[in-house]
């Protein structure tokens, strides 16, 4: 059987490590057949938006694609490419698991937790007015006419939360748990100040939690979650929490394991599913065989499992994990002293996991 996939090199480290990541997919001896996609500034250097329809369509089409980091411009220039392709296939879930390896430069050892970040709402709507606009000064009167105040030059980014959108990310989150065995779901929040809307999140997902008695169910405030996982990450098992704290959490917990170059994830909706690193496009390391190709192969291993070949997906990650454990072949992130001149690029990193594939299937 031929997988086809919609492939998505993005741009930045993009290309680098998502060649690495297809040369280990391929050594396994699964077929695939790649439709490659471009997305970002090359697409509207060349379509005129960042987010083609030829793309959109063959992701519709294979129902899953493989991404690489998109950059997004700061302050001026489109809107997020990644934020627009989530909300346009509804890709609700960002599903990021992060695992301390033994030899990785993690922070704590036995880490192992799931981040399930709800991916459609919240700050992340893109709803926003500058200061000074005719939108940003009649929210301003609205607000002062029911009885609140704000600066009268403010800007503007709305907050929203839906019971629906909850409810979706809760059972997804309850669900994932009960699927792979975990013991508990925690919801993060911060509604002794945001009592409407991360107040309905916390309710809507207490309501969840009551159709699954078996898994245990705890709330907490996103700033003191945030130093118990710095303190104690072994306490933490799947957490489900809004957008803007999911991607916030999600990168802590990538530094608790040991960098952005070891964290993968995935954006599922209800039938397609868009495997991505956690990390960006670091423009600066781009073109260099200098980044850690580990996340984006890892983003792999969780393709290979929503593809339901399990074992083949248990085997790249059992070679990842013995590459790590060996430290020989491993990029500069990974070493002790950043500079140290042992360390190895992004192709070969994708050489020695490829042989690692080859002796673990000998060894089978
Ligand atoms: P970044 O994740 O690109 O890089 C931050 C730092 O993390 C880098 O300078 C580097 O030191 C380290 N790093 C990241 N990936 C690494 C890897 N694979 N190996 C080793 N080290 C790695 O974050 P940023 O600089 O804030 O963002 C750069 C661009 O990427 C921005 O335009 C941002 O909007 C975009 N971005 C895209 C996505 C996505 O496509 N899903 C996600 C996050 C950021």
């Amino acid at each position: 059987m031929t997988y086809t996939i919609t492939l998505i090199p993005g741009d930045g480290i993009g290309p680098e490590v998502t060649n690495a990541t297809v040369r280990v997919l391929e050594a396994t001896g699964i077929k695939f057949k790649w439709e490659k996609a471009i997305a970002g500034q090359e697409a509207q250097d060349k379509y005129g938006t960042p987010l083609p329809n030829d793309l959109l369509d063959s992701i519709r089409k294979n129902k899953i694609a493989l991404k690489g980091p998109i950059t997004t411009p700061i302050g001026t220039g489109f809107r997020s490419a990644n934020v627009a392709l989530r909300k346009a296939l509804d890709l609700y879930v960002c599903l990021r698991p992060c695992k301390s390896y033994q030899g990785a430069p993690y922070i704590h050892e036995n880490v192992d937790v799931i981040v399930v970040r709800e991916n459609t709402e919240d700050l992340y709507l893109g709803i926003e007015c500058g200061r000074n606009t005719p939108e940003a000064e009649k929210l301003a009167v609205l607000i002062e006419e029911n009885g609140n105040w704000v600066n009268a030059d403010s800007s503007f980014s709305i907050k929203a939360i839906s019971p629906s959108a909850t409810r979706r990310i809760a059972e997804y989150a309850f669900d994932y748990a009960k699927a792979h065995d975990r013991k508990k779901v925690t919801v993060v929040h911060k509604a002794n100040i945001l009592k409407e809307t991360d107040g309905l999140f916390l309710s809507i997902t207490t309501e969840v939690a009551k159709d699954y008695p078996d898994i245990e169910f705890e709330s907490h405030m996103v700033d003191s979650m945030c130093s118990q996982l710095v303190r104690s990450p072994q306490l933490h098992d799947v957490m489900v929490m809004p957008n803007l704290y999911g991607d916030i959490v999600s990168e802590l917990c990538a530094g608790l394991i040991g960098g952005l170059g070891l964290a993968p994830g995935a954006n599922i909706g209800n039938d397609i599913s868009v495997f991505e690193p956690t990390h960006g496009s670091a423009p600066k390391y781009a073109g260099q065989n200098k980044v850690n190709p580990m996340a984006m192969m890892l983003s792999g291993v969780l393709m290979l499992r929503h593809l339901g070949e399990i074992e083949t997906a248990d085997w790249v990650e059992n070679a990842i994990a013995q590459v790590i454990a060996e430290g020989k072949y491993v990029t500069y992130d990974m070493k002790a002293d950043r500079n140290d001149p042992t360390a190895v690029g992004t192709s070969q990193v994708a050489d020695a996991v490829i042989e690692k594939i080859k002796e673990l299937s000998y060894a089978k």
